[in-house]
């Protein structure tokens, strides 16, 4: 990488000073490779095979948030506030700074707005918590939007259904678009809280949040923003938006785990009762009775996470130092992706392609999210597919999933076209009619012997290509399962894709029955049903699935999450032998 960027330094001489644009493009070209200098995940043991598109799941890490807080472990291993010695108190510093750097980076008013939680998830859940005990009234509503991550729904679902509250929902249109008109003509006197994404997870949209924001101001409602998708991707400054709650997460922005931020207006933060309690965040304790710290303090019960601390605040530092730079080079990113996908036929985008962030949701109809993960996993790339934890989302739309690039301004326009070379082969893999597959046959005769077909044919695939080939089969002689027992009651649920099983038990030999959108998990499902069917139930309880699959040398293949999937499938069988009458209708 450093040898090519010298190279592309060299070459400076050659561009064309009278055009202008191709300068522009020019630069910008290189600092994206000046930045990606900053990632050691680039120049790792992954960094040959691997094309990281899932950066909306989490960021890589910047050696500047890997070096700080490694110093901390390595050198300046101590508690804050409350030690007196020098280290300490040095340590105590840097860490209060990084509030104040934290403040700077979305324009709060004062360094005690800045509250350390754990991550967005836990920002939520302490303003939900706190709101629940002392703001909302009976007859308030409270509003989301049909695109929120699950963090910032079920927290106010449940403050909603404890309090009596309504909970409504501002809609998307058939592409996902916030409905800006109806959403402000939802925000009336009843509503208490408006609660919305600045980005949406899933899509990658930018939502409208300053009229948002203004309409709830005049309606007199309270506002959170979950800003866990825009902070490393847009300016933000609090004040300007006058938002009353902005939230995010460390490791979406480059920082480390296990650390984010809560904003909160300084006199609503005294307002809100503790979210913990403990060690910290105290001002005086007896048996008799207990005083508390003021904001932020007062929400910070026990050790803080102080590595994490200081690693969100110098990422924050190279985001605000690099905004422009990365802004400009993540549009560019984002129009090269938008037409590698738009040349694929069969791709279907959805979201706002205008309003976004470097983040694209697609869909190839007639091919399932799952098997085209599986197929891109294999080739090394790494994208999310699924519901991104916004399932009502996703029923709005009438999907059961998306494929979701998303983009850093790490990435290179060579990585997405690798993804749009493997994407073309992928789907002509998965809509091509699949054929016998040619094995080896120099597997063990004792060992074979013993397996039943499908199995057998599994277990002789020596490469993946063949195993992938092989479930293939199997999924397509796997008989449909009826419509009508495709309910919740035969639903799988904890697999990365749609699955439904069906048992019955007839003279007490099982009969199973089974279907998913997915080729590769119908492949799957024939794998387990041949070997459970027509088992006794006591047979079925004592069913090693880890063994199994390892006995077909398929685990290699299966990813935890996959694997998982099975598991829940095995689940649900022994479930039903155990419980025949009470878990599935016959
Ligand atoms: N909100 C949005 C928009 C997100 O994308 C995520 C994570 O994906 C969250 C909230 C939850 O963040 P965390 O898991 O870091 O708490």
């Amino acid at each position: 990488m450093v040898i090519r960027y010298i190279k592309y330094l060299a070459n400076l001489r050659s561009i064309d000073n009278n055009n202008p644009q191709k300068f522009i493009c020019f630069i910008v070209f290189m600092s994206a490779n000046i930045l990606r200098q900053h990632f050691p995940f680039f120049f790792g043991p992954n960094s040959q095979s691997s094309v990281y598109l899932d950066s909306a799941a989490t960021s890589q890490k910047l050696q500047s948030v890997i070096a700080v807080t490694q110093q901390y472990y390595q050198e300046r291993a101590v508690n804050v506030h409350r030690s007196s010695h020098q280290l300490a108190a040095s340590v105590t510093e840097q860490f209060e700074q990084c509030r104040k750097t934290i403040q700077h980076f979305i324009g709060a008013k004062s360094h005690k707005e800045i509250v350390w939680t754990k991550g967005a998830t836990e920002s939520i859940n302490l303003v939900a918590s706190g709101l629940a005990k002392n703001h909302f009234k009976a007859g308030d509503s409270i509003l989301v939007s049909a695109l929120e991550h699950h963090a910032n729904i079920v927290p106010w679902q449940h403050v909603a259904k404890d309090l009596g509250l309504q909970l409504r929902v501002m809609p998307v249109d058939a592409m996902g678009v916030l409905q800006l008109e109806e959403s402000l003509q939802m925000i009336n006197s009843t509503t208490a809280l408006v609660a919305v994404a600045h980005v949406s997870n899933a899509l990658g949209n930018i939502n409208p949040i300053a009229e948002i924001l203004s309409k709830a101001k005049q309606m007199g409602a309270l506002t959170l923003i979950d800003g866990t998708q825009a902070v490393s991707h847009l300016n933000v400054n609090v004040q300007q938006l006058d938002c009353d709650f902005y939230v995010f997460s460390g490791h979406k922005m480059f920082g480390p785990t296990g650390i984010g931020v809560l904003y909160g207006k300084y006199q609503l933060l005294e307002q809100l009762p503790p979210y913990q309690l403990g060690g910290e965040m105290i001002e005086k304790v007896s048996f008799a009775e207990t005083t508390f710290q003021a904001p932020p303090l007062k929400f910070e019960a026990g050790t803080p996470n102080i590595a994490g601390v200081l690693g969100i605040g110098v990422a924050s530092e190279f985001i605000q130092n690099n905004k422009n730079t990365m802004m400009q080079i993540e549009e560019t990113l984002y129009q090269h992706l938008l037409s590698v996908l738009s040349g694929i036929p069969q791709v279907k985008l959805w979201g706002d392609k205008v309003n976004s962030i470097c983040v694209q949701s697609f869909t190839i109809p007639g091919v399932s999210h799952y098997d085209l993960a599986v197929l891109l996993d294999k080739r090394n790339i790494a994208v999310r597919v699924g519901h991104h934890c916004a399932m009502p989302l996703m029923h709005e739309l009438g999907l059961d999933g998306t494929v979701r690039v998303s983009l850093a301004t790490y990435n290179t326009k060579s990585e997405i076209n690798t993804l749009g070379a493997a994407l073309i082969e992928c789907i002509s893999l998965l809509t091509e009619p699949v054929t016998q597959v040619e094995t080896n046959h120099s597997v063990d005769k004792v060992e074979q012997t013993k397996l039943l077909p499908i199995a057998q044919s599994i277990q002789q695939a020596k490469t993946w290509d063949q195993t992938y080939r092989q479930l293939m089969l199997a999924g397509k002689e796997l008989a449909r399962l009826a419509e009508q027992y495709k309910t919740e009651v035969t639903a799988v649920h904890g697999c990365e894709s749609q699955v439904w099983v069906h048992c019955l038990l007839e003279n007490d030999r099982l009969v199973l029955q089974g279907d998913s959108p997915s080729k590769i998990v119908r492949g799957l499902l024939a794998v387990i049903f041949e070997a459970l069917s027509g088992k006794t139930s006591h047979q079925v309880l004592v069913f090693n699935l880890a063994e199994y699959l390892e006995s077909l040398h398929l685990g290699r293949h299966l990813s935890q999450s996959r694997g998982n999937g099975l598991s829940a499938v095995v689940d649900k069988i022994m479930a039903y032998c155990q419980h025949p009458s009470a878990t599935q209708e016959s």
